[in-house]
């Protein structure tokens, strides 16, 4: 699935879901050069550089790396892909890269700072230094487990597997005051059109 989430004439943001089964990794591109948003499972870096082939880039054109949280099913990849990617920089939460594998040096990110043009949306609960990537241009959220797809629609996040349910909800209210048409997690299918009065409207039965 490529979906380019700027009106066409403008230079937008693509974006490519690397479905691995029950989680998904994300690869965003503009002007050549794209950002990894999650790594999978040990073992996905093959599946992610077919999503950078899709949209005809290779490796040598991933400047950055960015783990949403620590879970292994979204960091477990990260030094196979940093080995792929020599040249480029890896950002995590900063009270979560103590939980991260990796082979070079993770940049702390939070709320205020960008990567690419992207904005870090600080998004603690799941994990108390989950992370959510924002392109406000492209309407775009990826939301890791700060939310979950389910249904066709959004979801909060997985109790079973979330550090502190009332601080995810509360991060929920964050990602709701955000316009966005499109968001995508780690778990579930990608909601496109109306996602952000979708992640309101959860936001506000919690
Ligand atoms: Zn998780």
């Amino acid at each position: 699935m490529s979906v380019t989430t700027s009106p066409p004439g403008t230079v937008g943001t693509s974006w490519e879901r690397v479905n691995l089964g029950f989680v998904s990794a994300y690869v965003l591109a503009r002007n050549g050069e794209a950002v990894i948003v999650d790594t999978g499972v040990s073992g996905s870096e093959s599946a992610i550089g077919a999503s950078l082939g899709v949209l005809g880039l290779d490796w040598g054109d991933v400047g950055h790396v960015i783990v949403t949280h620590l879970h292994g099913d979204h960091q477990g990849s990260l030094p196979a892909v940093l080995n792929q990617a020599p040249q480029a920089s890896a950002y995590a939460g900063a009270a979560d890269i103590p939980g991260i594998s990796s082979p070079r040096e993770l940049i702390p990110v939070g709320d205020g700072d960008q990567v690419f043009d992207l904005e870090i949306i600080a998004t603690p609960g799941h994990t108390p230094g989950h992370i959510s990537v924002y392109d406000r241009a492209g309407g775009l959220l990826v939301a890791g487990d700060a939310l979950n797809g389910s249904d066709g629609g959004v979801i909060g996040a997985n109790p079973d597997f979330t550090a502190d349910i009332a601080m995810a909800d509360d991060s929920i209210a964050k990602l709701a005051a955000l316009p966005f048409d499109t968001v995508v997690f780690g778990h579930g299918e990608p909601v496109v059109g109306g996602a952000s009065q979708q992640v309101a409207a959860l936001s506000s039965s919690l």
